[in-house]
């Protein structure tokens, strides 16, 4: 049993670290405030390799390990969760279902590029009608005619899906009364309506469509995998995806602590650090052992995924631990700041709105308890 990362994860976290601070880090408030998406940084994230990290070498990939995904998403997500998650979702729910399911044609249509970085894929599993029972909430359709699906329907909070290097979106459709299948609809197809983005509580600089397909028609080959797998698809999909969320958390969490023991140790009252006072004092005490926590649980996940083990249970108990912390963490870190914690232009506001999403989005807190209870024996609900 092994607590630390290799020296070849370390490295990898000391380049992300390097490019996050240079790159991201000095722009974040400012595409924050103007809700701008960078394409650029998607692009150098697919030069440094951080994107195509865990995808075969064939595709232009890495060929490495989970791990190493969930290291690059906690250092980009340390200096702005929505590069953060932009990163996550682009491997997580864009690359991710077409390098698992898809066939060898769709891969080397879609992953070249995909990988590079030089565009990106979304996935849309939610509907205006509900996302936590998304099987039971689809009511798009997909209907065979000839030798084309006929799309009709919409889905809600589309991650990545209206960006100008958007190239595939794969969409969840009734593909028969009780059948769900994945099915791919390229950026731009008739019938696809791409609505305007969200104008979102936090992730500003993150990229999120509402979608609408009318009469939208795609070759029948765009059937991603085999008809009628797309219940399974999406939960393994949704498995893999908690983990990184929960990285995405880490990585809020260390930059919470790190802000917030630099103010304690600067910031004077009654003549003294305010984190010379147990009050202050303590509470960072409690956030280092809740992060190191949620790293644990966190990297243990990736580390049986990397092993091909079961991860349902580990993955909902490091995403629900780690995103409760994290929220809990910009509420420390905004205390801590005092007054200047509540003022715009720092992280801390940034921070404080990005947290919120962790709990709800691929899954809210509510239904990886579910997940936990269940996998617990318990008959719940
Ligand atoms: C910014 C953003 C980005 C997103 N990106 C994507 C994306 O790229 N692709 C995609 O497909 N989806 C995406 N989503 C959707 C997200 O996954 C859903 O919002 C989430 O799963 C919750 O679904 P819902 O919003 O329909 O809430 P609902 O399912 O309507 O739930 C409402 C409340 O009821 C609770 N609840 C529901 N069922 C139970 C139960 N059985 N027991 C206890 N409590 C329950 C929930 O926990 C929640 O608190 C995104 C959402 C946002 C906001």
């Amino acid at each position: 049993m092994s607590f630390t990362l290799s020296p070849d994860h370390e490295a990898l976290r000391s380049a992300v670290r390097e490019f996050a601070e240079a790159e991201i880090a000095p722009h974040a408030e400012e595409w924050d405030r103007d809700h701008h998406f960078p394409v650029h940084i998607v692009q150098e994230m697919g030069d440094l390799g951080l994107i195509g990290a865990i995808f075969d070498e064939e595709y232009g990939g890495g060929g490495g390990d989970f791990t190493s995904l969930c290291v690059a998403i906690e250092e980009v997500g340390r200096v702005d969760q929505s590069m953060g998650i932009t990163l996550e979702a682009a491997v997580g729910l864009g690359i991710n279902p077409i390098a698992e399911y898809g066939t060898p044609e769709q891969k080397a249509k879609w992953l070249p590029d995909l990988v590079a970085g030089r565009t990106m894929a979304a996935f849309g599993l939610t509907e205006p009608g509900g996302g936590s029972d998304a099987a039971g909430a689809i009511r798009t359709k997909a209907e065979l005619d000839g030798d084309e699906w006929v799309i009709n329907g919409s889905k809600a909070f589309i991650t990545n899906s209206g960006t100008d290097i958007t190239s595939v979106i794969t969409a969840a459709a009734l593909t028969d009364d009780d059948e769900i299948s994945m099915i791919m609809v390229p950026a731009g197809n008739p019938g696809l309506t791409v609505e305007p983005g969200y104008n979102k509580l936090g992730w500003h600089a993150s990229d999120t469509h509402g979608l609408v397909f009318e009469d939208c028609r795609v070759p029948a080959d765009n059937l991603l995998g085999e008809r009628g797998q797309g219940f399974h698809q999406f939960l393994a999909t949704l498995d893999d995806g908690r983990i990184a969320i929960a990285a995405l958390a880490v990585g809020l969490t260390q930059a919470c602590l790190e802000q917030a023991l630099e103010y304690a140790g600067t910031r004077q009252a009654f003549g003294r650090p305010v984190g010379s006072n147990q009050g202050i004092a303590f509470q960072l005490a409690d956030l280092d052992v809740a992060l190191e926590s949620s790293r644990l649980l966190t990297y243990k996940a990736a580390a049986l995924k990397d092993a091909g083990m079961p991860i349902k249970h580990a993955a909902a108990r490091a995403k629900l631990h780690a995103t409760e912390t994290a929220v809990s963490a910009t509420r420390v870190l905004t205390q801590v700041l005092g007054g200047y914690g509540f003022i715009e232009g720092g992280p801390a506001t940034r921070f404080y709105r990005d947290a919120k999403i962790l709990e709800i989005g691929e899954g809210t807190s509510e239904i990886q308890r579910l997940v936990l209870a269940r996998g617990l024996g318990l008959p719940v609900l």
